[in-house]
């Protein structure tokens, strides 16, 4: 185990008893994260859905498939990124997260990503972008880069689609993959993010 890993370890068992909003009720698991604490990249989704309430992992469920096979397109396996939700506690019937339940998270992803210090953080879905860049609106902001700024932390954000949405929307699916194609670019640093915020 890396100092990294530890940290994050310490991190999960300190919050695994979070009641900071009303989610904790209904909870099966606090769904905290899971991945490569040295990776260059982090995934953020929306909200743990069944499956991952019960299982307590990250994207697991059908989605996660749909993920796993994006992620396959950047040359890597999951266990090579760390993924996490906005929130980290299943909503009631799957609704989107609400700002507040957002927020009240915040402090526990804002450590996380402290500790990791990805070189790029992929947005998915409108809850994440929100989360990281107080944006709103992926479908015209999905493909655009911001940056997620936090005291001396920066770490470019790319928005694409949430893959629940892709799989009820498979037309968009070529636009995601572009996404994932210029994200693999910045990854590689054949592209340097600053040149295509917006
Ligand atoms: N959708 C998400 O946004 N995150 C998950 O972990 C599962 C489904």
């Amino acid at each position: 185990m890396t100092a990294r890993d530890g940290l994050l370890q310490v991190l999960e068992e300190s919050f695994s008893d979070c009641s900071k909003c009303d989610l904790h009720k209904s909870r099966t698991n606090l769904v905290f994260g899971k991945g490569n604490s040295h990776s260059s990249l982090v995934i953020m989704g929306e909200a743990p859905d069944k499956t991952e309430d019960e299982k307590g992992e990250p994207f697991v469920g059908k989605a996660g498939k749909l993920l796993d096979n994006m992620i396959a397109s950047l040359d890597l396996k999951r266990e090579a990124i760390y993924i996490l939700n906005a929130i980290k506690c299943r909503p009631p019937n799957n609704r989107p997260p609400e700002d507040n339940e957002i927020e009240s998270c915040k402090p526990l992803w804002k450590i996380q990503l402290t500790i990791i210090r990805p070189k790029a953080i992929l947005a998915l879905g409108n809850s994440a972008l929100f989360a990281l860049a107080g944006q709103r609106g992926i479908t015209k902001k999905a493909g655009k880069w911001s940056q997620y700024e936090e005291a001396d932390l920066k770490i470019p954000v790319l928005a694409s689609f949430h893959p629940a949405f892709l799989l009820s929307q498979p037309d968009y699916k070529k636009e995601a993959f572009v996404h994932f194609l210029d994200l693999k670019d910045y990854l590689n640093n054949k592209k340097k993010a600053l040149q295509w915020i917006s």
